[in-house]
C-alpha cells in the first residue's frame, strides 16, 4: 500500500525559481518533515538554487544536511551549552550558529574560539532570543555575522525591527523570518546600507499547490447495508460502500488541527472529543469519485476506512485517490518528482 507525494517537477522548480528571484537573499529553510518533500530532496533543490545558505531547525537535522549541501547551514534553535556541548559536528566551518545569551557564546567559543554565529534577537514572538537592550553587547562580543529576527505571521513588523536595528546600530546583515517582500521593500529602501535576507519554507517550496498532489491506494472496496458494523470499534454505517484506502495516522492523514473539520459543529465536536475521535464525524480528506467521503472510524495506523454514500459509483481496488492535506503534517512514503 502506498501513500505518494507526486510532484511535477518543472511546474513546481519554476515556482520557487519566481520566488527565489523575487527575494534576492532568500535562505530557503529546511527542517522537520521537509515540508512532505524530505530534508534530503529539499537540500538537493537548495544546491540547483544555488543559493549559498540554507537554514536548519535544530541540530539533529546538521549531519544529514551537511552531506546533503555544499555550502553554509544556519542552525536555527540557539546554542546552548547545556545542551549541544558534545556534538561532533560543532566545529564544523560550514555552519553558523545561532546565540542568544553571552554565556553560550562563551562556552561554544571554549569549544570552538572561529565559531561563525548569529546573534538572535527576542521579538514579540517570545520563543528565544536575546532582548533588544542586550543585543548591541551581543554582537560586539560574538563578531556575529548577523542578527536573525523570528516575527509572527501576519504584517506590520517594520516597526519591531526597526527597534531592533536601532539597537545594533553597526549591524548590517538581518536575517529575518516570516517578514512580507512589502516589508522588505520598505526596510530596504529606508536602510539602504543593511542587507535583509529573508529565511522562508513554505512559501518557496509551497509555492504553487497546483505543482503537487497527494495520492491514496483504494485497497478494498465492499457494498455495505444501512446499519452494518465495521472497523476497531464497530460503529454503525450508512448505506453504500466501505472503501479501505492507504494513509493513515503513521502519514499525518487526520492530523490536522480541529480548525480543518468542516461546519462550527463538528469543530465543536473535534474540540471536545479530540480530532481523531471526532474523525468519522468529518469529511475525510480524501476525493473519491469526485465527493469526500466521511471517515467510517477514525484513521488507522496506514489505512482509513471510508464511508462512501450510496448512489455514489464506488472505485475499484488499484485506483488512486487524491488527499487533501498540509505538506507540514504530511509523511507519505514515497515522494515521486516527474
Ligand atoms: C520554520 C521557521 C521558518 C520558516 O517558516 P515558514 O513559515 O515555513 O516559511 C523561518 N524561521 C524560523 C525561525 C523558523 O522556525
Amino acid at each position: 500500500m502506498t501513500f505518494t507525494l507526486h510532484v511535477d517537477g518543472a511546474r513546481w522548480r519554476a515556482a520557487m525559481d519566481a520566488v527565489v528571484a523575487a527575494r534576492p537573499g532568500i535562505v530557503p529553510v529546511v527542517k522537520g518533515n521537509g515540508y512532505g518533500f524530505g530534508r534530503d530532496l529539499l537540500c538537493a533543490e537548495a544546491s540547483r538554487l544555488d543559493v549559498p545558505m540554507i537554514a536548519v531547525g535544530t541540530y539533529v537535522e546538521v549531519p544529514s544536511a551537511l552531506a546533503a549541501f555544499g555550502r553554509d547551514i544556519l542552525v536555527m534553535e540557539p546554542y546552548r551549552a547545556a545542551i549541544h556541548a558534545d556534538l561532533p559536528d560543532l566545529g564544523n566551518r560550514r555552519l553558523v550558529h545561532t546565540i542568544t545569551t553571552r554565556p553560550d557564546l562563551d562556552h561554544l567559543r571554549v569549544l570552538q574560539p572561529t565559531a561563525r554565529v548569529v546573534v538572535e534577537g527576542l521579538t514579540s514572538m517570545k520563543r528565544f532570543g536575546a532582548p533588544a537592550a542586550a543585543l548591541g553587547d551581543l554582537v560586539a562580543a560574538s563578531d556575529a555575522l548577523g542578527v536573525t529576527l523570528h516575527l509572527p505571521l501576519g504584517t506590520g513588523h517594520v516597526a519591531e525591527i526597526t527597534s531592533f536595528i536601532e539597537a545594533a546600530p553597526g549591524m548590517r546583515r538581518w536575517y529575518l523570518s516570516h517578514v512580507s517582500p512589502s516589508e522588505l521593500a520598505s526596510l530596504r529602501s529606508r536602510y539602504p546600507e543593511h542587507r535583509f535576507l529573508a529565511r522562508v519554507g513554505t512559501d518557496l517550496w509551497l509555492a504553487d499547490r497546483s505543482a503537487y498532489e497527494v495520492r491514496a491506494h483504494v485497497l478494498d472496496v465492499r457494498p455495505v447495508a444501512k446499519g452494518e458494523t465495521a472497523g476497531y470499534r464497530q460503529r454503525p454505517l450508512p448505506a453504500g460502500h466501505l472503501v479501505v484506502v492507504s494513509g493513515g495516522t503513521s502519514h499525518g492523514v487526520a492530523m490536522e488541527s480541529p480548525a480543518s473539520a468542516a461546519t462550527a459543529r463538528s469543530r465543536a465536536i473535534a474540540v471536545a472529543e479530540g480530532v481523531l475521535e471526532a474523525a468519522h464525524r468529518v469529511r475525510s480528506p480524501f476525493t473519491v469519485a469526485g465527493v469526500s467521503p466521511r471517515f467510517a472510524e477514525p484513521p488507522h495506523m496506514q489505512c482509513s476506512l471510508l464511508a462512501l454514500p450510496e448512489g455514489v459509483a464506488p472505485p475499484r481496488v488499484g485506483d488512486t485517490v487524491t488527499v487533501r492535506m498540509r505538506l507540514t503534517t504530511a509523511y507519505p512514503d514515497a515522494v515521486v518528482v516527474s
